[in-house]
């Protein structure tokens, strides 16, 4: 009888990743390969049927089941994938799919559900039964953990604060709605605020024209990001509303659901890390003093690694509540 151990798949837009992960949330092995956008689902299924194999020949005895992230939304009581907006798929039962593949227990999830599930159990938020993780990527996700339970909601989808109201007028948001929080400060919102400002100020913008190449399509958050580190003012000014967006997202959190702890991570928040500072003294300054007389306000712990393990870890069933 060998050790207690589940498979966590982080699967993004561009990279699939499974890993072997131990009773105690280390991922002992792992193996990683770009998504097969263009295959569909039946491929990129096939691919993490033979990664889990793979891993599965190496280990001693086999997995209590498998744990999938993905960037997007769930029907998690069905494990049903919804709609995922970067590799195309609607309504994919991958839950079923993968049980049928590996004849093992599948869990589906949302990605940052995942991490913030991971942060909590063996994370930035270890013992810590109060918290929400807000994720600022390309586009921003969130988990909540309250109670020492994962927040699912009604119809699974509880976290998506990505998309809380940030401007009634604001400008569009992909999910249909105006003045999202993502919409303000997602890193895809970033990268159109800045090219906006570039075309209306081509002088202004020289230096992020400059970092992108000399095109605007090459411009991202990461070039902003890049820019404003070298004291570039139109960059500088673009990433203090971006932190004001983000302090009232996190106000508005730390009200509703009065975590001990707020992790923040992603790709803007790993790019520019003054941000976490500046929602610490912007969140303390305006949320209720009763919300935040405990409050830390902390990046996240496990970085890469924490959406395979928290993804293996729900498959192992050590969520409180089962997901399924
Ligand atoms: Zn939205």
């Amino acid at each position: 009888m060998g050790e207690r151990w589940a498979l966590g798949v982080d699967l993004g837009g561009t990279k699939l990743e499974v890993a072997r992960v131990d009773g105690d949330g280390r991922i002992r092995d792992s193996l990683r390969m770009a998504t097969d956008v263009d295959g569909g689902p039946a491929a990129v299924e096939a691919d993490m049927a033979r990664m889990s194999r793979a891993l599965w020949e190496k280990a001693d005895s086999p997995p209590e089941g498998i744990g999938v992230g993905v960037p997007g939304q769930i029907d998690g009581k069905l494990g049903l994938v919804r709609f995922l907006p970067n590799l195309g798929w609607n309504n994919v039962p991958l839950r079923e799919d993968l049980e049928r593949l590996l004849s093992i227990p599948a869990v589906v999830t949302n990605d940052v559900r995942a991490i913030a599930w991971g942060e909590h159990l063996h994370g930035a938020g270890r013992g810590i039964d109060d918290l929400v993780c807000l994720y600022v990527g390309t586009g921003i996700g969130g988990g909540i953990v309250s109670g020492g339970r994962l927040l699912e909601g009604c119809t699974t989808t509880a976290g998506e604060l990505g998309h809380i109201t940030i401007d009634l007028n604001g400008p569009p948001c992909t999910c249909g709605n105006r003045g999202c929080l993502e919409a303000l400060a997602g890193g895809w919102a970033i990268a159109r605020q800045a090219r906006d400002m570039v075309s209306n100020d081509p002088l202004a913008g020289e230096r992020i024209l400059a970092l992108a190449g000399g095109s605007m399509d090459g411009i991202s958050a990461a070039t902003v990001a890049k820019a404003a580190a070298s004291g570039d003012h139109l960059s500088l000014s673009l990433l203090e509303n971006v932190s004001r967006a983000l302090i009232a997202g996190c106000v508005s959190l730390v009200n509703a659901f009065n975590p001990c702890r707020l992790i923040l991570g992603g790709g803007v928040i790993d790019g520019v890390p003054d941000l976490i500072d500046k929602v610490r003294i912007g969140v303390k300054r305006s949320a209720l003093p009763a919300s935040t007389a405990n409050l830390e306000v902390v990046p996240g712990f496990l970085g890469a690694n924490a959406g395979p393990i928290g993804a293996a870890c729900l498959a192992l069933g050590l969520s409180p509540r089962q997901p399924r």
